[in-house]
């Protein structure tokens, strides 16, 4: 597969530039460090080498619409998720969450029937739902088990499906809206995936979706903080990237705007992202010693001293990114018409 000539699968050219390579030891260093359980990462090590087909993976950025992808550009399979996101956390409050509802309010939502994809505990949904929708006209598409069984509980209709698969052809023109926050940036097949959307919704319907700011992914990666790592991360989409797929697709970019910046989510992360980087940077350093301790109280307090004693060195970050301060929100929204 890397043989092959790179194409951006957003807009099907093929003149890409590299941002970066990593290998695939990089990569499962990302996901669980070796210190903290050796197996696990052999284990994400070897799924990442089978899914690429190689040792290695490129980030390329596509010259004429910017998106960004991993190549070779291949999902995280179930496999690989049920080894690296074992924990994972959702936030029940997010920007999109709220700039969709505001978006709904504008729309006839009496009767809409809505699907979400990648619905997490279902956090979005309980924003819209009863108030907005019925419950019983709601679906929720969701790979973690467990969330599944919350889902059902709050009167959801709840699958773990992928909405290509084919229980889904038989559901055309179901939806009025489809939402997909954090998710598109970690699929490929993507034309499969928006020719899938745009069969689902009914005519008149709209998705919308948020994903990573590609501005904040490159901040992150020229400051000394976390990758946005392949194959969990494949995509890095750009208001251009979402356009040319749409117009190929029978789609329409209705509206893009990127989330005004929050500066305690900011810091946060960036306190935290940056001392991780250093415990990836220095595998066999005092940091990356003190996040292999079991997760528990003494780990916690001893990483919140690591991470603190280190902002004295992202001044000069933080300088850059005040200077970015009007692009540097954490998430790009976008909404897609079916035309
Ligand atoms: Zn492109």
């Amino acid at each position: 597969m890397t043989g092959k000539e790179p194409v951006c699968p957003a807009c099907l050219g093929n003149h890409a530039q590299p941002i970066l390579s990593v290998s695939a030891q990089e990569a499962a260093l990302h996901f669980v460090s070796p210190r903290f359980d050796a197996e696990r990462n052999d284990r994400i090590l070897s799924r990442i080498r089978s899914l690429w087909g190689s040792d290695q993976c490129r980030i390329l950025e596509c010259q004429n619409c910017g998106f960004g992808f991993s190549w070779p550009f291949v999902a995280g399979d179930a496999a690989f998720y049920n080894l690296t996101g074992s924990d994972a956390v959702y936030p029940k409050v997010k920007w999109e969450f709220s700039r969709t509802v505001e978006a709904l309010a504008l729309r006839d939502t009496s009767d809409a029937r809505i699907l979400e994809v990648g619905a997490g505990n279902g956090f979005f949904l309980d924003r819209v739902s009863p108030r907005l929708i019925r419950q019983e006209n709601v679906t929720a598409v969701e790979y973690n088990e467990r969330s599944i069984t919350t889902l059902k509980r709050k009167g959801y209709e709840a699958l773990t499906l992928d909405i290509r698969d084919k229980p889904f052809d038989g559901r055309g023109s179901s939806f009025d809206f489809i939402f997909m926050f954090q998710v598109i940036e970690h699929l490929d097949r993507i034309d499969e995936l928006f020719e899938r959307v745009r069969f689902l919704l009914k005519p008149g319907g709209s998705a919308f979706c948020a994903v990573p700011n590609v501005k904040r992914i490159a901040y992150q990666e020229s400051h000394g903080s976390l990758l946005d790592m392949p194959p969990n991360h494949i995509g890095r989409w750009t208001p251009q990237a979402f356009r040319e797929v749409s117009s190929r697709l029978g789609l329409r970019v209705a509206a893009t705007e990127v989330e005004p910046l929050d500066w305690m989510e900011f810091f946060k992360h960036d306190i935290s992202y940056s001392h991780i980087r250093r415990t990836q940077i220095a595998p066999a350093g005092a940091l990356a010693k003190i996040r292999s301790w079991p997760r528990g109280r003494r780990r916690r307090l001893a990483e919140a001293a690591a991470a603190a004693l280190g902002i004295p060195a992202r001044l000069s970050s933080w300088a850059d990114a005040w200077k970015d301060r009007k692009i540097m929100g954490g998430s790009l929204w976008i909404q897609l018409d079916r035309i």
